[in-house]
């Protein structure tokens, strides 16, 4: 087959317990642009067991075709059945590009979808583009994040790349958009189902994921200490967010790595982002400038952070996070 012969942007439908992933509809809006760029269709393969309502709400979000595969060994993930029904989509219907989220899932099963099919994996992409060729070019941090490289699969397809969550745009769900739902059968060969899923312990919080949360109160190192942080933790609680840092604050011990933002952390949009101390570098920017209205409080008024914010404050955070604290409260 020539490599014009592969056609479709299949994504990779991630859901946990019934509930479609945010990264999954992400995913689904970029197929959709590309797939417009391209004159292709946008394949959604959702995997599970009674799964197949959720397949009109995934048209609803870009997709062409839903290919349900809907079985008792895909109930819970583990890797084998997961990919021995991607592979078999794939071989079946020749696609041209496979998405799937960066997520702990889809770095386990995208790699290993990849070998089986002998085709390359671009892990952790941080955007897609099309290429002059029609191709796909797809951009990750290289070398610790000090480079992004943009990668292409030039001789082999599908073109695969797992995509971090937070960094693509769903499109508006519409349900007037039709499409087609395929109940996609496979053959599973049991006896390559060597691991089986005994029990599931979730571990407890209340926090919820950053990059998640529609408002995110952040602090770097002008936050200082452990009272800077409860400070902020108190504010959070006032404005029912959730806190995140800078890596400086993750590096002291802080606060745990889920809570980073930027280049090696989490890319987080929120509807309101405080950055407390922040100094503005780079790699924390390049986490959530698309942040919908960013709030900078900073001692230093040349400090980067006030290039990407909406208001900028300057003065001591940890004065300005009580007074603010205060005031919301009363
Ligand atoms: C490969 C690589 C990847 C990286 N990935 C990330 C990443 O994912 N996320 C990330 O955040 N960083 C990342 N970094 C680190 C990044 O370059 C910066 O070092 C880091 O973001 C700085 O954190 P900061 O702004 O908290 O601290 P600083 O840069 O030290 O800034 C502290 C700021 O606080 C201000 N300040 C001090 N006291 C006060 C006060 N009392 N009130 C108000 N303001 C005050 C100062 O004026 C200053 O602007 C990465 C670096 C590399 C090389």
């Amino acid at each position: 087959m020539n490599l014009e012969d592969y056609k479709g942007i299949y994504v990779f439908i991630e859901q946990r317990e019934g509930f479609v992933q945010n990264v999954a509809l992400e995913l689904l809006g970029q197929a959709r642009r590309l797939a417009d760029e391209l004159n292709d269709k946008v394949y959604a393969m959702l995997l599970g067991h009674n799964i197949a309502a959720k397949a009109q709400g995934l048209i609803a979000a870009g997709a062409d075709e839903v290919l349900v595969v809907d079985a008792p060994e895909l109930a819970d993930y583990t890797t084998e059945p997961y990919t021995q029904a991607i592979c078999k989509i794939i071989n079946d219907r020749k696609p041209d590009s496979v998405l799937i989220g960066a997520t702990t899932l889809g770095r386990d099963l995208g790699p290993r979808v990849s070998a089986r099919v002998k085709t390359g994996l671009t892990a952790d992409c941080t955007k897609i583009e099309v290429g002059a060729n029609r191709e796909l070019l797809m951009t990750r941090p290289a070398f610790g994040g000090n480079l992004m490289a943009t990668i292409v699969c030039k001789n082999h397809r599908p073109q695969m790349g797992t995509v971090r969550p937070g960094v693509l745009f769903a499109i508006d769900a519409d349900t007037s958009r039709e499409g087609i739902i395929t109940d996609y059968k496979v053959e599973f060969d049991s006896s390559k189902i060597k691991v089986k899923l005994v029990k599931t312990v979730k571990e407890e919080t209340d926090l919820i994921d950053i990059t998640e949360a529609r408002i995110l109160v952040s602090g770097g190192r002008g936050i200082g200490n452990q009272e800077g942080f409860d400070a902020m933790d108190s504010l959070a609680t006032t404005l029912d967010a959730e806190v995140s840092a800078s890596r400086a604050m993750v590096d002291a011990g802080y606060i745990g790595h889920e809570r980073q933002v930027g280049q090696t952390g989490k890319t987080v949009r929120p509807d309101l982002y405080f950055a407390f101390g922040i100094s503005g570098a780079i790699q924390h920017v390049a986490g959530m400038e698309d942040s919908d209205l960013i709030i900078a409080v900073n001692k230093d008024k040349d400090a980067p952070i006030f290039q990407v914010s909406d208001l900028g404050i300057v003065g001591d955070a940890k004065q300005i996070i009580k007074k603010l604290n205060e005031r919301l409260n009363k």
